[in-house]
């Protein structure tokens, strides 16, 4: 008799990720001869410098194609441990230095968001998410079995949560928050204060605080502080990075953690029966981006400078339409526009996505995916043309429907 597939528990609470469909559509459009305006791909479109590349390159011919330690080389652990102790220098605390050992090297920063989740958190547990937030942290929450309680940010907070706010939210199951800044979808920054006032909390509970820094150095102003400057200890700290968004690196797969040493050997043991490490090449690569940092510098101005260039494009061309309301983007590369009451549908951002890949071929990404259905994100990583045509679409889309105006 043939097996029929019953998925398991932990596929059947799993949802797919919305962005990463999305971004399957507008591929799978645009290989149909369709012409997209992909603005659904939280991707930069730069290709990776062309000095980490050789890099790479000459690891390779140097022989590193085999297994390397489950944590990541002693290299770029090392390199990752001093890069992100520059920033402790000038933090208000004195912080010890990071060492190697709080150093846990992935296949991307999405392993080790997964990693540090299902180290610190189980069944039973729950787990604050300031809302909006990257889709994939309320499944991978579920994956580790615990629940995500959702926590609203303000619109007049840029969709921001308060230290109060988590209080609130808080009983005596929580065991921790995940917390992004630059913020993908919204692209708000939290300050130095904010963070601070949410890490001291986290800190008198005794909760985990995951902070996902991966878009850290994309920024359109002041520099983004870190969680490991704002926070007073270490001892209840996640931090998360990886090369993809900064360095253009998506394709490598290339992440880390710096966490308390504890954890970081849980997180190997783990990794050690899932991955067994991320790949040596790409280590190599990222080692090059990290290392040889006037070049990684002088390339990362680059691409911020472009960023800065789209951004300001695309906010430009909303100026004729006052009525829509969006988070002006401190960070990150993306445009979190409002679109309550698009023709009364229950969920107005899955169906102004809709309408908008249908009628416009403009592919952007369902507030619902973030957890406000009442939004859409548009990225503008693509270029300065494309993110403008794409985001005037929009805008016209939008204010010309029946009921857009409330
Ligand atoms: N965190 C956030 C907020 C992201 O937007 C992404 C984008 N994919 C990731 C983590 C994962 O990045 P990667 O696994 O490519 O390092
Ligand atoms: N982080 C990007 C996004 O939000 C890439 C896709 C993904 O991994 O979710 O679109």
């Amino acid at each position: 008799m043939p097996q029929v597939f019953r998925p398991s528990d932990n596929i059947l609470r799993l949802k797919e990720s919305a962005t990463l469909a999305v971004a399957a559509k507008a591929r799978e459009l645009k290989a149909a001869g369709h012409s997209i305006i992909d603005l659904g791909a939280g991707e930069p479109d730069f290709d990776t410098p062309e000095f980490i590349r050789r890099a790479a390159a000459d690891a390779v011919e140097k022989g590193a194609t085999r297994y390397t330690p489950t944590e990541g080389i002693p290299a770029l652990r090392a390199a990752i441990a001093a890069s992100a102790s520059k920033p402790l220098e000038r933090a208000p605390a004195s912080h010890p230095a990071i060492t190697p050992a709080e150093v846990v090297v992935s296949s991307g920063s999405k392993q080790s968001l997964y990693n540090a989740c299902v180290a610190c958190f189980g069944p039973g547990d729950e787990v604050l998410v300031p809302t909006p937030a990257w889709t994939s942290y309320y499944e991978m929450v579920g994956l580790a079995r615990a629940t995500a309680v959702p926590v609203f940010g303000r619109q007049d907070n840029s969709l921001k949560v308060t230290a109060g706010q988590l209080a609130d939210a808080a009983t005596d199951r929580t065991r921790g928050i995940m917390i992004c800044s630059p913020s993908n979808p919204t692209g708000a920054v939290y300050e130095m204060e904010e963070l601070s006032e949410i890490l001291d909390l986290a800190e008198k509970r005794g909760w985990w605080v995951i902070s996902d820094e991966i878009y850290l150095r994309i920024v359109y102003g002041a520099p983004a502080p870190s969680s490991l400057e704002a926070t007073r200890s270490r001892d209840n700290l996640i931090v998360v990075s990886g090369v993809a968004k900064a360095y253009a690196m998506t394709g490598w797969r290339i992440g880390w953690t710096i966490s308390p040493a504890s954890v970081a050997r849980a997180m190997t043991a783990l990794q050690s029966h899932t991955t067994s490490n991320p790949a040596a090449v790409s280590q190599h690569a990222a080692l090059a981006a990290l290392t040889r940092t006037e070049e990684a510098d002088a390339a990362i101005a680059e691409m911020v400078a472009a960023f800065t260039r789209r951004k300001n494009a695309v906010l430009a061309a909303l100026q004729p339409y006052p009525s829509i309301r969006y988070i002006e983007p401190r960070g990150a590369f993306y445009l979190y526009m409002n679109v309550e009451g698009f023709e009364g549908a229950e969920d107005p951002g899955s169906a102004f996505a809709a309408r908008a890949l249908e009628r416009e071929q403009v592919a952007i990404v369902p507030g619902s995916a973030f957890g406000t259905p009442n939004w859409v994100r548009a990225s503008f990583a693509t270029s300065e043309s494309i993110a403008v045509e794409g985001i005037t679409r929009l805008a016209r889309c939008f204010t010309q429907s029946e009921g857009a105006t409330k």
